[in-house]
């Protein structure tokens, strides 16, 4: 017995501030993506459709974008300081990382070089445990 189906994941990609088309007023937008996912057996495999949205956070109105209007936008977003941006928030469904963090790089050669520790320690001071 095969188990498929379909998984949605919702990601916030950015705030923007964009003149709302439906209230007129400058507000805050915010940027999401939207995935759909093939799940086989309860694992997502591959996207099958992927869709960009804004809504804005004054009326709630919600705005479909083609991708690249979002790329567009997440540009945007990026050079202006918007704080507490960030991409992969708010994914509930998250099923173990695929992505194991501290990779390769990390710590790599050069840290603890020559020239720490040089002179002008003579010997361990105040160390009650030394005989
Ligand atoms: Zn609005």
């Amino acid at each position: 017995m095969i188990i498929f189906g379909t998984k949605g994941y919702l990601y916030q990609l950015a705030i923007v501030t964009l003149v709302c088309g439906r209230c007129g007023n400058p507000a805050a937008h915010t940027l999401r993506k939207r995935v759909t996912k093939f799940t086989l057996f309860f694992v997502p495999l591959f996207p099958v459709s992927t869709k960009y949205g804004t809504q804005c956070t004054f009326c709630g109105a919600e705005s479909q974008l083609s991708g690249d209007q979002a790329e567009q936008l997440q540009a945007q977003a990026a050079t202006a300081p918007a704080p507490g941006h960030g991409p992969q928030q708010a994914n509930p469904f998250a099923q173990g990382n695929p992505f194991p963090q501290g990779g390769p790089g990390q710590g790599g050669p050069g840290q603890g070089g020559p020239g720490q520790g040089g002179p002008g320690q003579p010997g361990a001071s105040g160390n009650p445990y030394q005989r």
